[in-house]
């Protein structure tokens, strides 16, 4: 089968994909579209009491049944160290313009320039950097992770993707990252980051008509 265009996802640490856009994700690889992600660190400090290779090892595979869950075309790591993202400014966003010439999206997803998260925030402007040094002419678009609500006013016109189809199949992504936790880690994630995306989904399809919803608010 010939694909309807690629969509290329770009985010910070090995489970911002699935957290953010994953049923997007999902609804667009359904709809025929390779979807490739681009992961700018492997979070290696998500688990301090591992060894950092043992960690990055995990994230990759965790991501990698994640992608294969959501019907992805595969994942890039590049390998930043979280916390740093910028210490490599120049040579990264031309990385990131190569990766985008060759892959000639026909959409990208990408963070938020207001996320709560220092790196998150880096990413979206690595992407905007890397997006403007291209001729592309796709529209680029960005997501939220951690917060329930949108809390700043966004004047940016969105683009709402009602995921209602394809959401189980974003839960069971998600649920790729739960293996090396520990309990703690787990609660945590339960409580803070599982309750906070099904809040933000949910409001979100509420608002607009559908069971569950993601919003992305459009940059380019
Ligand atoms: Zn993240």
């Amino acid at each position: 089968m010939k694909k309807k265009g690629t969509v290329v996802c770009i985010c910070a640490h090995p489970d911002d994909q699935i957290f953010g856009p994953g049923g997007t994700l999902a609804k667009y690889a359904k709809e025929g579209k390779k979807i490739l992600t681009i992961i700018l660190s492997y979070g290696e400090f998500s688990h301090p009491h591992f060894k950092q290779e043992i960690i990055a090892k995990t994230r990759v595979k965790e991501s990698e049944d994640a992608d294969k869950i959501i019907g992805g075309s595969g994942i890039l790591f590049l390998g930043l160290k979280e916390g740093k993202f910028r210490q490599h400014e120049k040579k990264t966003t031309k990385k990131l313009t190569n990766l985008l010439h060759e892959y000639r999206p026909k959409k990208i997803l990408t963070h938020a320039s207001d996320d709560p998260h220092p790196d998150h925030r880096a990413t979206f402007k690595l992407v905007k950097q890397a997006y403007d040094r291209t001729q592309l002419q796709c529209p680029v678009y960005t997501f939220d992770v951690w917060t329930p609500f949108s809390t700043h006013k966004r004047d940016a016109p969105y683009l709402i993707v009602d995921v209602s189809k394809t959401y189980k199949t974003k839960l069971k992504a998600l649920s790729c990252f739960e293996s090396q936790l520990g309990v703690w880690g787990f609660l945590i994630n339960i409580y803070y980051v599982y309750a906070g995306t099904l809040l933000r989904n949910f409001i979100a399809g509420i608002k607009h008509g559908h069971r569950f919803a993601e919003v992305f608010y459009k940059l380019r």
